[in-house]
């Protein structure tokens, strides 16, 4: 496949491109906002050409583009890649804000194309691990999920990420990829979300760090809790997916990364801390891309859809709202998103 990439990011260079390659597509294009600096990107990442002029770049014969920009650009790339026919892949969160995130959806799916969302941890061997021990039944009923999405955020990352923009702050870079993280593993729909922040020495605008409280169901069980723990300011904690269930529960360890690393332990029945095979360890990005391609082939969906990408979205601004007004927020998204 031929890409152009929305956005001179450093994820595009430091993940995605390289999938790409290693799946034999070719990025023919980036287009960036600054001349000097998209030439200078392009260049030293072998990308054929760089330019700030997204119709030219969607206009030189390319079938899908990746959308990584900041997220409040992350709509217009959306929609002018659609506008232009290609398919197309968008970063979490899908914008700031759900009438935005509604509107990209819809528009791809009125002109034919396939849109995704790239929540890469789908793609997890730990995760999938995980959601197959939900599957089959083996943890019995959901009753609890636990996630530790604890990291400290990288030198080079700390720009926008800290500051008071749009689509700034911890909630939206970490809560959302936790979010449907654990909608992938239960099939489960966060119903209810409650959330204390604080700005812990990282960020120069809103949270850097944060504990979520939430309740989850699906159509026929009791209800499970919810607890996250996202924070750029943890050193030396490695993250973690935990589920409970009535039968048994399981605990990922390194479970919310960019690599395919942690194990899976699995307590049930007496027999405690057994290691479950996770399978292969491919890498999250080369195997997300792989499945877009499929789609596009037209064998099945994206691992992540435009419409999760706008579920996960509705939880992330529902525990943004319940930071800024200290109160619980229902989304009430059971049978879909208002
Ligand atoms: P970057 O800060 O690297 O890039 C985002 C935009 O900032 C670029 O598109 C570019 O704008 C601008 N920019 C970047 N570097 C510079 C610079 N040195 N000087 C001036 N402008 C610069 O963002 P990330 O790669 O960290 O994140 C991009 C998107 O990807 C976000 O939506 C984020 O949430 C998502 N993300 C997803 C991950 C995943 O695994 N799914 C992991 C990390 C991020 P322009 O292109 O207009 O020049």
């Amino acid at each position: 496949m031929r890409w152009a990439l929305i956005g001179a990011s450093d994820i595009a260079a430091t993940q995605v491109l390289p999938a790409l390659r290693e799946l034999g597509h070719e990025a023919v294009v980036v287009v960036g906002s600054d001349g000097e600096r998209v030439a200078d990107y392009a260049a030293r990442h072998g990308i054929r050409r760089g330019t700030v002029s997204v119709e030219e770049a969607l206009g030189s014969g390319v079938d899908a583009a990746y959308v990584s920009t900041t997220n409040e650009r992350h709509a217009a790339g959306v929609h002018a890649a659609v506008g232009a026919g290609c398919h197309v892949l968008c970063e979490k969160p899908l914008a700031a804000s759900l009438d935005q995130a509604r509107a990209m959806v819809d528009a791809a799916a009125a002109a034919g194309v396939v849109m995704g969302t790239n929540h890469h941890l789908r793609n997890s061997p730990v995760i999938r691990t995980l959601r197959g021990l939900v599957a089959d039944g083996t943890l019995g009923r959901v009753v609890g999920v636990r996630v530790a999405h604890t990291t400290l955020l990288p030198e080079r990352l700390r720009g926008w990420r800290l500051g008071n923009e749009a689509g700034a702050g911890v909630v939206l870079d970490l809560t959302v990829h936790d979010v449907d993280t654990v909608r992938f593993i239960t099939g489960m729909e966060v119903e209810e979300v409650a959330a204390i922040g604080m700005a812990q020495g990282l960020s120069t605008g809103g949270a850097d760090a944060v504990a979520v409280a939430g309740r989850m169901s699906g159509p026929d069980d009791l209800g499970a809790t919810l607890h996250l723990h996202d924070a750029f300011t943890t050193p030396h904690a490695p993250s973690a997916v935990e589920v409970f269930g009535t039968a048994g529960s399981a605990l990922a360890t390194n479970a919310m990364s960019q690599t395919p690393d942690g194990e899976v332990v699995l307590n049930r029945d007496g027999a405690d801390g057994v290691l479950v095979d996770v399978g292969e360890r491919e890498n999250l990005y080369v195997r997300g891309l792989r499945a877009f391609a499929d789609a596009v082939a037209g064998h099945g969906e994206p691992p992540c859809t435009g419409e999760d990408g706008v579920r996960s979205l509705a939880v992330a601004l529902a525990v943004v709202e319940s930071l800024t007004s200290g109160k619980r927020i229902s989304l009430g998204i059971t049978d879909g998103i208002a």
